[in-house]
């Protein structure tokens, strides 16, 4: 059996392409994908909910229907789903869009079958965005984590999106590492020892500002990239936090690759040695998997999207 991420792409996508969005809490990304690759990217659209969530999906439907084709869609968004409807339940970031079925509300506004829309959780379509045409192209098992204001994940197990009844799958920023005097910032999920609360962007800050060191991510990896000290002692620290989390991922799960993603990703090179050393420290098999930097940027979430559609 050939694995999707190795069907070229014109065995898989229609003649007229196949569209994905992402929604995200600033503004909306998307677009149209050929079967050649080309893409056909979008001019993002505000997500603008001051209006309520009706004129919000009106202005949506009207920016996806100047794609101009009714071929395969996918929509990614920031929230969870009630098991067994499509119906966002749990949306933090677009409290608005609550209790919409977004497949229903623009298969009407669009003249399509709610059907043919597949929606589904933004983090866990960037990591099968990552995996189908990005860093993990040919890696059938494995975890995207995003280092950004918090810390995200998607769970690609033999070669399709892990989800979980809601879409609840991959949420690596909640597993525990530290405890106790090791762990005194609370995490938003009210919980204390997350993953998120020392590896994200924002953590990374939080702990350069403690130090007295560059709070700008990218000033604080180039000071450490330039010579050994506190700068690439802090990187080196975080580095092992994350891999700590990493750890239990990979007990459980036996994943091969580790895509690092989101902005604060570009530090990886520093951060790299850090995670070896945590995921040495937490792994009793002694496994190294690969971890490598995502590739797609913030066009990972509406590929994904486009990819899950089909
Ligand atoms: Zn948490």
């Amino acid at each position: 059996m050939t694995s999707a991420s190795s069907t070229p792409l014109q065995d898989m996508i229609p003649e007229c392409g196949a569209i994905g969005i992402d929604i995200g809490g600033t503004s909306v990304k998307g677009g149209l994908l050929l079967p050649d690759g080309t893409r056909h990217v979008s001019v993002p659209l505000p997500t603008n909910l001051d209006s309520g969530a009706g004129v919000f999906l009106d202005d949506l439907a009207h920016w996806i229907g100047a794609l101009g084709c009714t071929c395969p869609m996918g929509v990614g968004v920031p929230g969870v789903f009630a098991p067994g409807s499509r119906k966002l339940t749990d949306s933090p970031n677009l409290k608005t869009l609550e209790g919409c079925d977004l497949a229903q509300e623009l298969g009407q506004r669009l003249g399509r079958e709610a059907a043919s829309i597949r929606v589904g959780n933004d983090a866990n379509l960037a990591a099968f965005g990552e995996q189908w045409l990005g860093a993990g192209r040919g890696h059938d098992d494995m975890v995207m984590v995003t280092l950004g204001t918090g810390v995200g994940g998607g769970i690609i197990l033999n070669g399709r999106v892990f989800e979980g009844p809601a879409g609840r799958g991959g949420e690596v920023g909640h597993i525990r590492i530290h405890e106790g005097e090791l762990a005194p910032i609370a995490c938003g999920c009210g919980n204390h020892g997350c993953l998120e609360t020392f590896a994200s962007a924002s953590a990374a800050q939080r702990l350069a500002r403690n130090a007295s060191l560059p709070t700008d991510l990218s000033q604080l990896a180039d000071a450490a990239r330039q010579s050994a000290g506190p700068a690439r002692d802090l990187l080196e620290t975080i580095g092992m936090d994350l891999g700590r989390g990493l750890a239990q991922i990979l007990i459980l799960l036996d994943m091969e690759t580790i895509i690092i993603g989101g902005g604060f990703g570009a530090a990886l090179d520093m951060l790299k040695p850090g995670i070896q050393e945590g995921i040495r420290e937490r792994d009793f098999t002694a496994r190294m998997p690969q971890i490598l930097e995502a590739e797609l940027g913030s066009d990972a979430g509406w590929l994904g999207a486009a990819r899950y559609g089909l």
